[in-house]
């Protein structure tokens, strides 16, 4: 069982060091992976891999299916090849702004350090998603 990075921390003792990227994903010291660069991999691949029990692709690429990077549940991870992660992306980028909070009908929401304005996903193929206020609201509910 993999645990998640919270905060940003070196623990020497299991050779866990996390450190966000300028991306702003979690990064696992881990000199001897194959997808290391710098020694550090994305802590996404550590995740996924260590579910599947698989070894990701050169070409493969685990996507944050509700966009927050730093949310390295496996629910939230999804495998696909880069191409596959390209388009995705593209056609997300695609969703006209005229996207609507489905709980409190604002069409504000707050807009993080890289630029892009943050929506959660509840159900994209209906269009339905949540504005911040409301995401961390049903967060703590849970
Ligand atoms: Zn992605
Ligand atoms: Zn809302």
């Amino acid at each position: 069982m993999v645990t998640l990075a919270t905060e940003q921390i070196t623990v020497a003792a299991n050779k866990r060091y996390y450190r966000k990227s300028k991306q702003g994903y979690w990064l696992v010291w881990n000199k001897d992976h194959p997808k290391a660069y710098n020694g550090r991999v994305l802590e996404q691949v550590i995740v996924f891999e260590e579910h599947h029990k698989c070894c990701m692709l050169r070409w493969g690429v685990v996507h944050h299916i509700n966009e927050v990077k730093t949310d390295n549940h496996i629910e939230n991870l999804q495998g696909m090849t880069r191409r596959q992660h390209i388009n995705l992306h593209m056609a997300n980028k695609r969703i006209p702004d005229s996207r609507k909070c489905c709980r409190c009908g604002s069409n504000k929401t707050s807009v993080g350090s890289d630029g892009v304005a943050k929506w959660s996903v509840v159900d994209r193929s209906k269009g339905l998603f949540h504005c911040s206020n409301c995401d961390n609201y049903e967060r703590r509910k849970k």
